[in-house]
């Protein structure tokens, strides 16, 4: 989950969950013994920090005793500065096409076709930024107003005893599109700044957008097993199995719709990609022709 802003919704779902499944911390899952009863064990976690983690989703997850993980940047709880993501909400799509296609190789109808994010997550993070900035000189748009949690407010939730706190990166780059010494950096020192702020090790990771061998590799599993990371979660909606990769370690998505479509959504589980993208492009597809435009041209 990112944003929470249904609290009915939430706690619905949070009981529906609960009379399901056992809640657990993500410790649990750092011991393959407890994956044979994988489907009746479930782990909630929020990425980035939305202030309404701890608005709507904290005071749910407290009453009913839910164990959950954040995944957080220590530098954007530092300078109290939005992730790129949040920043371009609600800009106007075909003006960024405009800027992408005349400060990059990806032509105006392919960046206004494929949409502001899809085109955005084909660039280094200084790339991102450097669009945004223009964006913003352009459109006179100032910055918006922080909307993650303050240091604070993540430090009462971890000392709740329920909310475990993992690293998400510095920046929110996509992993794969970086250079070693950066992708590095944007790892490493996430989890070492993090490990500062709450004055605790810092045991698992989130990759940024998540998807497997596309947004991380190899290179990423590397860097995170030298960074004493024990769990890193992907995107790839699926259930966890004795034989799955602890360093792609699957999720699924819920963010909305009844009980009835959350409980179809985790039954479809892999496929749940394949039936969302019927009609439509998936993101992955986008963003390899995309690539292939920047590198090929
Ligand atoms: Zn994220």
């Amino acid at each position: 989950m990112h944003v929470v802003d249904n609290p009915q919704w939430f706690e619905h779902t949070v009981l529906w969950l609960k009379s399901n499944y056992t809640m657990v911390s993500l410790s649990v899952f750092e011991d393959k013994k407890n994956y044979s009863k994988r489907q009746s064990l479930c782990h909630l976690t929020f990425d980035d920090g939305d202030l309404t983690f701890y608005t709507v989703a904290f005071p749910v997850l407290k009453k009913h005793n839910v164990p959950v993980t954040i995944f957080v940047s220590p530098e954007k709880i530092v300078s109290h500065k939005n992730f790129w993501f949040q920043e371009i909400e609600g800009y106007d799509t075909v003006k960024m096409a405009e800027i992408v296609s005349n400060n990059s190789l990806i032509p105006f109808e392919m960046a206004k076709e494929y949409g502001m994010h899809a085109v955005l997550k084909c660039f280094e993070i200084e790339k991102i930024n450097e669009f945004i900035k223009i964006y913003q000189t352009h459109t006179d748009t100032p910055p918006k107003e922080f909307r993650n949690m303050n240091l604070d407010e993540i430090l009462d939730a971890k000392n709740s005893g329920l909310v475990t706190i993992g690293a998400h990166t510095l920046s929110h780059p996509i992993l794969d599109n970086e250079t070693d010494e950066k992708c590095e950096q944007e790892i490493a020192v996430s989890i070492l700044k993090l490990s500062e702020l709450i004055n605790e090790e810092v045991r698992y990771f989130a990759y940024p957008n998540g998807i497997p061998n596309l947004d991380f590799g190899e290179r990423e599993k590397e860097i995170l097993r030298e960074n004493h990371i024990k769990i890193a979660v992907s995107t790839e909606p699926n259930f966890a199995t004795k034989r799955i990769d602890e360093f792609a370690f699957p999720r699924k998505g819920i963010t909305y719709g009844n009980i009835r479509f959350i409980k179809f959504k985790l039954f479809l589980g892999k496929s749940w990609n394949f039936v969302k993208n019927i009609q439509k492009l998936s993101e992955r597809r986008k963003r390899e022709i995309l690539r292939k435009k920047l590198y090929l041209c």
